[in-house]
């Protein structure tokens, strides 16, 4: 794939032949639940449960899904290849910047609903595992 930095805005990108072809998100996320889960989910629950905080996984929230709910908190664990961490692909292809489009028009979504939303990067929850438990529970509390 041909890298290219995205100059349009979210229009541009809405009418591109990108969007409609796109990236298939609602097969995706489907593809998602049922995927076994990654070791960044499996440190953060592990994380969540030694701390006694109670959780649920994979919950349904309007038309998102979101990977760990405490009371109206989302905390969302993304994978840097899947979604196109800033620090780990600093340079984004136009599909990968829709994918970034796709995710922050979710979080929109799920503030509009009043959710609070923090998002841990793969890349933080690995190299700086104290650091982002750290952050987690500030934000649970
Ligand atoms: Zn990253």
């Amino acid at each position: 794939m041909a890298e290219c930095s995205f100059s349009g805005d979210i229009r541009d990108a809405k009418d591109s032949k990108l969007m409609r072809k796109g990236i298939p998100s609602s097969a995706a996320r489907k593809h998602n639940r049922k995927r076994p889960k990654s070791s960044i989910e499996k440190l953060v629950a592990a994380w969540l449960e030694a701390d006694g905080i109670s959780f649920r996984t994979e919950v349904r929230i309007g038309k998102c899904h979101v990977d760990i709910l405490v009371g109206k908190k989302v905390i969302e664990l993304n994978g840097c290849y899947w979604h196109c961490c800033h620090r780990c692909y600093p340079k984004k292809t136009r599909a990968q910047q829709l994918k970034r489009f796709r995710d922050i028009s979710r979080y929109q979504y799920l503030g509009r609903r009043g959710y609070k939303i923090l998002v841990l990067w793969e890349c933080d929850i690995l190299s700086q595992p104290d650091q982002t438990r750290k952050q987690l529970n500030a934000f649970v509390v």
